[in-house]
């Protein structure tokens, strides 16, 4: 019993160098990569092909530095990212799609937050770990991905030892996935639309589904199955699916490729928090929460096809702000 106790931190801390030398090698030899792709950037699935490098700015409004628009605990995540201590929230400004019900419209759809230096953001991830937040929640990275391995190399080298969540809209490169293979522990993305149609006329994309389905697999294929220490996920994929009303988000077909690919043991995020926020009052089909048939609906065949892992929004659950982090009011 001396040794463990006297052992057992030195070993965790030798655990702990083994990790961090791993993902600073690792961060330090993909972050020239994905700096290049910022020549002709084409960082995420939209290829804009605009040089960020000499100051021009894409779709997603971002130059070369990473704006970050809040950064906090955040207590509103799935149960095992937020736990009791919370997730490490960072929001960037700027998207790569253009939801018209965005709920994060303030800041995705504008460049009004502080733009920094990669040191600046890594030592935002190391405030965020010393309020013992369980990971760092990166949230909308897809843009700044350069940047934010960069200021991983910093927070690294200076003792970040949580994990890292990669939590996006679902319309990143495949290639840039696969360069990302190691150094993200859990990935969270929106798997939005099962019909490109409504990608294109609902969030401004091209080819929506079959990449956001490729990317995904590709997640799943890095981190597997969701993985918890306690009642805290330490690695893995989950999937969040937003319902949509008029079955625009056609999420019983998301679920059914799902199941097809990863299989039932996936773990979903299911919500039924829509409200139709920014530009959905010009859509009628988008102009009202999702009616208990559609929501009952969802859930049924969830069942049909056996999934069990994960967690689903209650129907009648009034929207909480918390839910979607540094959220907004309703504008209809
Ligand atoms: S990250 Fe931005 S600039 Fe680059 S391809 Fe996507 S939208 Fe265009």
């Amino acid at each position: 019993m001396g040794e463990r106790a006297i052992g057992s931190p030195v070993l965790l801390w030798f655990l702990f160098m083994i990790e961090n030398h791993k993902k600073i090698k690792l961060a330090k030899e993909i972050a020239p990569m994905l700096r290049a792709c910022l020549k002709h950037c084409n960082l995420c699935f939209r290829k804009c092909g605009v040089n960020r490098l000499k100051g021009q700015k894409g779709y997603c409004l971002s130059g070369d530095r990473p704006v970050v628009f809040r950064y906090m605990t955040h207590y509103g995540e799935e149960p095992p990212l937020s736990g009791g201590n919370g997730s490490g929230a960072i929001f960037f400004n700027g998207c790569c799609m253009r939801c018209v019900y965005c709920q994060n419209y303030k800041f995705s759809a504008s460049d009004s937050g502080e733009e920094m230096t990669a040191e600046n953001l890594g030592n935002i991830m190391l405030k965020l770990q010393e309020k013992q937040v369980n990971n760092i929640n990166l949230v909308s990275p897809t843009h700044f991905i350069p940047e934010i391995v960069e200021a991983l190399i910093y927070a690294y080298s200076q003792g970040l030892n949580i994990p890292i969540i990669y939590n996006t809209g679902g319309y990143d490169s495949l290639h840039v996935i696969e360069l990302l293979d190691g150094l993200v522990d859990i990935y969270l993305p929106d798997m939005r639309y099962s019909f490109e149609a409504m990608a294109e006329k609902f969030s401004e994309t091209q080819g929506y589904v079959a990449n956001n389905q490729n990317i995904v697999k590709e997640m799943y294929r890095q981190a597997g199955e969701l993985k918890t220490v306690g009642e805290i996920a330490k690695k893995g994929l989950i999937i969040r699916l937003l319902i949509l009303p008029n079955n625009i988000s056609g999420t019983e077909e998301t679920l059914e490729f799902i199941f097809k690919e990863m299989g039932s043991s996936t773990y979903l995020s299911v919500m039924s928090q829509y409200y139709p926020a920014y530009n959905a009052k010009l859509h009628k089909e988008l102009c009202r929460r999702i009616a208990r048939e559609e929501y009952d609906s969802v859930i049924n065949r969830m069942n049909e096809l056996g999934f069990n892992n994960g967690w689903i929004q209650p129907f009648d659950s009034s929207f909480d702000k918390s839910l979607a982090g540094e959220n907004l009011e309703f504008n209809v």
